[in-house]
């Protein structure tokens, strides 16, 4: 059964199409610039990859281009042979704790929980929409970043703040990237033959999120109401003290909405660095001896160190802890600086297996008291399963 996983962005549009149950990648691509101009696409088929310029004015488009490579590449003979699409959409709020069917009742309350999520609700309604339009007979699902989050007791996902706010505007703790910690949740449990263990996720890359997970499911999760909170990210600027936000209003004076892109766009790595969001640059800058390259690395590296030490608390221990998304996968010298912060559990390296990038391994020492391990994390995957159960 084909299978088409969907991550619709404002202006991006990223497939694969697989061979279920198999989990065989057909085809992939993304579609860059929609609706901006010098508009794009590329695709992967038989381990090439090829550029087009095309005109993107809208999702629909970019679609119709899909299906036709799809077609033209004889990767389908008909589109009625994809009997699912899977949509992935960051904000379910509180009312879907799984992947579920795109009805227009689903598609309403994704818009109803735009507010929460301005850039990509919006975003993937219209990918589903122009999904819906150009391959009609197949089952349309959702998956939600937030749904894995959705088993964290009330005492970690309420605020300290006026009770009102949660019941009349929704403020509480969702965190994202849930179906990536989800992915690497279960292949440790794997590697470790149960299911009954206490893990520490981290999935950090340009977006950075923590979690703990106990037999399967969340228990607590670094990000917060947005994706701007826990981690020192590329360029938001994670927990702080709320009063900032205010004080720097008032100096500066700047609007809520300026406030709110300051705090997203021009903080994390690039706002102390001065120098990019990109963890290849800030290396780079602590090679050259930029003091604020090396600043705000140790500030990432508290920061990851705090949140592993207090979820390794709050679940009384933990049997492993999981490196996974950009950083995670790639930045050999950010764990060696993580995993020398957690001696003091026990925790030892194996240098050799750690001075690898883009691989499953496990990069603990054989005597450390906790395995630590490097799992590429694979969202595309997850939609197309969870869409292949929904469309059988
Ligand atoms: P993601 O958001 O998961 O795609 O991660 C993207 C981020 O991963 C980039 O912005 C970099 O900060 C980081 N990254 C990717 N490759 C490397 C690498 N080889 N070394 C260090 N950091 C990397």
């Amino acid at each position: 059964m084909k299978i088409l996983s969907v991550n619709a962005g404002s202006s991006s549009l990223k497939f694969q199409l697989y061979e279920m149950p198999e989990e065989k990648v057909l085809i992939s691509g993304v579609f860059e610039r929609i609706g901006i101009n010098d508009s794009f696409y590329t695709i992967k088929l038989n381990g090439e990859k090829q550029e087009k310029h095309v005109d993107l004015p809208n999702h629909k488009v970019a679609f119709e281009k899909l299906v036709k490579e799809l077609e033209e590449n004889k990767v389908v003979e008909s589109l009625d042979e994809i009997k699912g699409i899977g949509h992935r959409v960051v904000q379910g709020g509180t009312y879907f704790d799984k992947t579920v069917v795109a009805t227009e009742d689903v598609i309403e309350k994704i818009d109803e929980l735009s507010v929460l999520a301005p850039l990509h609700n919006p975003a993937a309604i219209t990918g589903i929409r122009a999904a819906m339009e150009v391959v009609p007979n197949a089952v349309q699902t959702v998956v939600f970043d937030t749904a894995f989050h959705q088993t964290m007791p009330e005492e970690n996902y309420i605020y300290a703040v006026p009770y009102e706010w949660y019941t009349e505007h929704k403020v509480r703790r969702y965190g994202a990237h849930g179906t990536s910690h989800k992915y690497v949740s279960r292949r440790m449990n794997e590697i470790l033959g149960r299911t009954d263990t206490k893990l520490i996720t981290c999935h950090i890359g340009n977006g950075g999120s923590i979690s703990a997970v106990v037999n399967g499911k969340c228990l607590n999760t670094s990000m917060g109401l947005t994706p701007n909170a826990g981690l020192i990210m590329g360029s938001r600027c994670g927990d702080m003290d709320a009063t900032i936000v205010t004080y720097m209003m008032d100096k500066l004076g700047v609007s809520a909405r300026e406030m709110d892109t300051i705090l997203n766009k021009k903080s994390g790595l690039l706002g102390v660095s001065g120098v990019s969001s990109d963890s290849r640059d800030i290396e780079d800058g602590i090679k050259d001896g930029n003091h604020r390259c090396e600043l705000v690395q140790k500030m990432y590296v508290r920061r990851v160190l705090d949140f592993i030490a207090k979820y390794y608390v709050e679940m009384s221990g933990c049997d492993a802890i999981i490196f996974t998304a950009g950083v995670g996968e790639n930045s050999i010298s950010t764990r060696e600086q993580i995993m020398d912060g957690l001696k003091v559990l026990g925790v030892t390296l194996d240098p050799e297996n750690n001075n690898t990038r883009g691989k499953e391994i496990k990069i603990s020492g054989d005597d450390s008291s906790i395995p630590v391990y490097v799992i590429p994390t694979d969202e595309e995957v997850m939609i197309a399963r969870d869409t292949y159960e929904l469309s059988k």
